[in-house]
């Protein structure tokens, strides 16, 4: 690279946002950091943005935001911008060459659209955006001719598979799910499962809303949706198989019977580096995979009584425009509520399912319709009682 990458870093204080700080001082004449956000961990954004010298800040909660300002946490020569808007505010007054979206939820839909028509290219590890606003994202990238850069691993594998072919020929793409936390647990005791139990990964350290969804499948569900977008499939040809030991991260299985995978150790580093520096390629100090040693992985079909959020997610592609966003709120709200123990691991798909079988859609389609059926659909799942459904 000729010059420095200028970052703006969403979520910065997070899981993907501190193993993309990791490769970003790790290489510090290709990357200069010059945005970052968190939600409300001030101490920690203030740390960031003190170690890179990152001149510009937001952070997102209004009321962490006037104890920051009121505690003087953060350097004087940093413009700070706080609240609802902050995040857009940001973007808008910040000059970069590359977003990293590594915030949670659906808060980053209008900032992302923003970086787009400043012509950024997206480096994107938030699925729910796209499985809120897919149709939005992909038409204002395709306009703007900017890069939409999956850091999502089964979607950074299928991206890396497809390179060089004519995706006019693909068959299919085959996601990979580790299972999860509860893949042992014998499917009468799931109802049990508690929520510190939900978040331990066998595989992944991740935060604790993609950790818990991954118990329920429910985020593999929203990579389907998520792959939906990004590769412009039909549903038909979106599959899931379970592979326990999370080193293939994705197929891509081709009309002539060939099948490509894209494999490397259960570390989100290797995806994220591949695409801050994409198109090109640097050594990576991360332990790849070492065929010195025996090793062995293993393929299966999910079984869908244990796993109804994955069947669920199709339910969803089936009710375009509007199935995607219903089904993320829907378990965003669910899993708050398992996770403020109201609801049983159980109940989450069974909000889901009766959300999305009940909440009323316009025929129209249009970001404000969007953006109420998120509301409509948060409020209808959060009064719900599972034991009615
Ligand atoms: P974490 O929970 O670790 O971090 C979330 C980040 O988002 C934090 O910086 C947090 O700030 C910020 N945040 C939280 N709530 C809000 C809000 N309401 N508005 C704005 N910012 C907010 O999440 P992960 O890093 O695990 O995941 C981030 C995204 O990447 C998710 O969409 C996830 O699905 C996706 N992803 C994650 C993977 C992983 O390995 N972790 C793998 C693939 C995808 P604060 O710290 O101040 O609360
Ligand atoms: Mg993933």
């Amino acid at each position: 690279m000729d010059k420095a990458k200028r970052i703006i870093l969403l979520g910065a204080t997070g899981s993907i946002g501190s193993n993309t700080l990791e490769i970003i001082q790790r290489f510090p004449e290709d990357f200069q950091l010059v945005g970052i956000s968190a939600h409300k961990k001030c101490q920690a954004l203030a740390q960031i943005a003190e170690t890179f010298q990152v001149p510009s800040i937001a952070l997102s909660d209004e009321s962490a935001y006037q104890s920051a300002v009121e505690a003087k946490i953060f350097s004087k020569d940093s413009k700070l911008y706080g609240g609802d808007q902050a995040l857009h505010q940001l973007i808008e007054e910040t000059q970069a060459d590359i977003l990293v979206v590594a915030i949670v939820g659906t808060h980053a839909l209008s900032p992302t659209l923003k970086a787009i028509e400043k012509g950024f290219d997206i480096a994107l590890a938030n699925k729910e955006l796209l499985v809120l606003g897919g149709s939005f994202v992909t038409q204002a990238i395709q306009e703007k001719q900017v890069r939409l850069l999956p850091i999502d691993s089964e979607h950074n594998a299928i991206f890396q598979c497809l390179h060089g072919n004519n995706t006019k020929d693909l068959k299919s793409i085959i996601l990979t799910a580790s299972g999860g936390a509860c893949r042992d647990t014998p499917i009468d005791q799931l109802q049990d499962i508690t929520p510190h139990q939900a978040k331990q990964h066998p595989n992944w350290s991740m935060g604790a809303k993609i950790t818990i969804d991954s118990a329920t499948m429910a985020n593999k569900g929203l990579e389907i949706i998520e792959a939906r977008w990004l590769f412009d499939l039909e549903p038909h040809q979106i599959k899931v198989t379970l592979h326990p030991e999370s080193i293939v991260h994705s197929f891509v299985q081709w009309i002539d019977g060939s099948v490509l995978a894209q494999l490397s150790p259960p570390s989100m580093t290797f995806a994220i580096q591949h695409c801050l520096f994409y198109p090109d390629k640097r050594a990576n100090p991360k332990p790849s995979i070492d065929f010195d040693e025996s090793f062995s992985l293993n393929f299966a079909p999910p079984d869908l009584k244990r796993y109804p959020c994955l069947e669920l997610a199709y339910q969803a592609l089936k009710q375009e425009p509007y199935g995607g966003a219903i089904y993320n709120a829907a378990n965003e709200i669910a899993v708050q509520r398992f996770v403020a123990e109201e609801i049983r691991f159980t109940d989450i798909p069974k909000i889901i399912e009766h959300t999305l079988n009940n909440i009323q859609t316009p025929n129209t389609h249009t970001l404000a319709s969007l953006l109420k059926i998120d509301q409509d659909t948060r409020d209808f799942a959060q009064q719900l009682d599972p034991k009615k459904l």
